[in-house]
């Protein structure tokens, strides 16, 4: 892993931070995405050696540019990119997941949440994809990691004795079915080249996403998405998995 390249959106806290720290650990030459650099810089520094904080926000296409072009002009090429940035609501506050659920429903929803939730989980990833594809394209063993959730699976939340069928709305839960979605529609264009693409759910982890409600610790819930991350060239494509290499339905 010593000579791999790897930029990690949203990266200054939470699963980003935790799998930007062990990738360095295994020799990897981390670019801990942020949208804040300063906060960035904190979380470069704390992981240390090869960490190195790159400013991007995924919502804003010139910063989406301007980290792409830092990595060609730093590197020439990126072997493992890791779609981590995400949100669950525009809302804040200490709502509870079911609290949250009970005013995100079809007919309760605001749109403007909607469209501010899938604005990062949807559409940011496609946008950092696009973006950086020239330079996955360049790369060794290339991999995208795209960080979704079991929330988002369609076939599981159809079920209607899923414990939390009643929870799916169209906010974060709809955003993740979506993410899958683009997911999909980059596995089909990407069967042509020797570029990977794998689905992950972290577990259910304590971080700022669910206002710490997550049962697991980061290091726990984080341990499939630095699994996948990991994979050598001989490491499966077109997957959707929580730990550990559990199938989830898409
Ligand atoms: P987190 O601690 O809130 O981290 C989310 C990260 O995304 C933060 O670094 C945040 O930056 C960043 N981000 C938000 N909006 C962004 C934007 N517009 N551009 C760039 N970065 C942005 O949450 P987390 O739990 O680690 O979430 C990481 C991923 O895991 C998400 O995709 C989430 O959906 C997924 N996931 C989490 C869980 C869980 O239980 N925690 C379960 C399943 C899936 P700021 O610090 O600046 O806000």
């Amino acid at each position: 892993m010593s000579d791999r390249i790897a930029l990690i959106t949203g990266a200054n806290q939470g699963v980003g931070k935790q799998v930007a720290k062990e990738l360095a650990e295994h020799g990897v030459t981390v670019l801990v995405g942020s949208r804040d650099l300063r906060r960035g810089e904190d979380a470069a520094a704390e992981i240390g050696a090869g960490a190195r904080a790159v400013r991007i926000d995924v919502t804003d296409h010139a910063s989406i540019a301007a980290a792409a072009v830092f990595v060609e002009t730093e590197f020439g090429r990126l072997d493992l990119l890791v779609n981590n940035a995400g949100i669950s609501n525009t809302g804040g506050g200490d709502a509870t997941p079911e609290e949250r659920a009970a005013r995100s429903r079809a007919s309760t929803a605001s749109l403007d949440e909607i469209r501010a939730v899938w604005d990062v989980n949807v559409f940011g990833v496609l946008a950092v994809y696009q973006a950086m594809l020239p330079l996955l394209r360049k790369g060794v063993d290339a991999r995208i990691v795209n960080v979704s959730s079991g929330v988002g699976s369609l076939t599981t939340n159809a079920d209607p004795s899923y414990p939390y069928h009643a929870m799916f709305g169209p906010v974060y839960p709809a955003s993740k079915a979506a993410e899958n979605a683009m997911t999909l529609a980059m596995m089909v264009e990407l069967e042509s080249t020797d570029i990977r693409i794998n689905l992950v759910s972290p577990a259910y982890t304590s971080t700022a996403l669910n206002n710490f409600s997550g049962t697991e610790s980061i290091e726990d819930g984080s341990r499939e998405v630095v699994r996948v991350a990991l994979l050598g060239p001989d490491g499966p494509t077109g997957t959707f998995t929580r730990w550990e290499d559990a199938a989830i339905p898409w």
